[in-house]
C-alpha cells in the first residue's frame, strides 16, 4: 500500500444480493482497497433480491430496481454501497449490463453471471473470473466517485460491450482518471508520483 494520502473516513460496503457466495468474493474487498486507497467491508447480511425487480420473460433483473432497492434497504454509516449478485442484469434497452451505478451516487451494482468463463462454454478458471469481478467492481464505483467513461480501452473505466473489452481492460483507472478519482476521493493535491500506472 502506497502511502501519503489520507482517505479520512471514508468507507464501502460490500452487499451480497441473493445467492452471491461470500467465500468466493473474499478477495475483494483487499483488492478494491488497493486501487481506491479507501476502506471496503463484506456486509454479514445478505440481502435479498426483489421479485419485483425480475422479468419473467427476459429472466433477469433490473440493474436499476436493484439499485433503488440497495437504496432502500440501506443499512447506513458508509460512503457507498456496492451490491454483487449473481442474478443476470439489463437496463433500459440494453440486453444485459455487466453492472450499473449512480454517477456521482452512493450505489453501484455488479452481476457475477456474464463474468464467469462457463458462460461462454469455457472451463472454470479462478483467476480470470476474480480480474473480471475486480474490474467490473472497480469500473461501478468509479462511476460513484464521478467518473464516466473513457475513450481508452485499457483504461477500468472505459465501456464494456463484451467480455473480451473486460478482458482488453486493467483493473486499473488510467492516469487521467486516477487524476479525477483521487481529486474526488481525497480533495486536496496529490503527488503524480503516487498513483497506480
Ligand atoms: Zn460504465
Ligand atoms: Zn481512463
Amino acid at each position: 500500500m502506497k502511502t501519503g494520502f489520507n482517505s479520512g473516513a471514508i468507507e464501502v460496503l460490500i452487499v451480497l444480493m441473493g445467492d452471491a457466495s461470500p467465500g468466493e468474493l473474499a478477495f475483494l474487498p483487499g483488492c478494491l482497497s488497493q486501487v481506491f486507497k479507501v476502506r471496503f467491508k463484506t456486509s454479514g447480511e445478505v440481502v435479498r433480491l426483489p421479485p419485483y425487480a425480475y422479468d419473467k420473460t427476459r429472466r433477469q433483473y433490473n440493474s436499476t430496481l436493484l439499485l433503488e432497492y440497495l437504496a432502500l434497504s440501506n443499512p447506513g454509516g458508509y460512503a457507498k454501497y456496492l451490491g454483487v449478485t449473481e442474478a443476470d442484469l439489463y437496463a433500459g434497452r440494453l440486453n444485459f449490463v455487466f453492472g450499473e451505478a449512480v454517477l456521482n451516487g452512493q450505489y453501484a451494482v455488479v452481476s457475477l453471471h456474464r463474468l464467469r468463463p462457463e458462460f461462454y462454454g469455457n472451463p472454470p478458471d479462478r483467476r480470470l473470473f476474480e480480474a473480471r469481478v475486480l474490474k467490473e467492481a472497480v469500473h461501478e464505483l468509479g462511476h460513484t466517485f464521478g467518473l464516466t467513461h473513457c475513450e481508452n480501452p485499457e483504461c477500468v473505466m472505459h465501456f464494456s460491450n463484451s467480455i473480451i473489452d473486460t478482458d482488453v481492460k486493467k483493473a486499473q483507472p488510467c492516469l487521467n482518471c486516477q487524476v479525477k478519482l483521487f481529486r474526488k476521493i481525497f480533495q486536496q493535491p496529490y503527488k503524480r508520483s503516487e498513483l497506480n500506472s
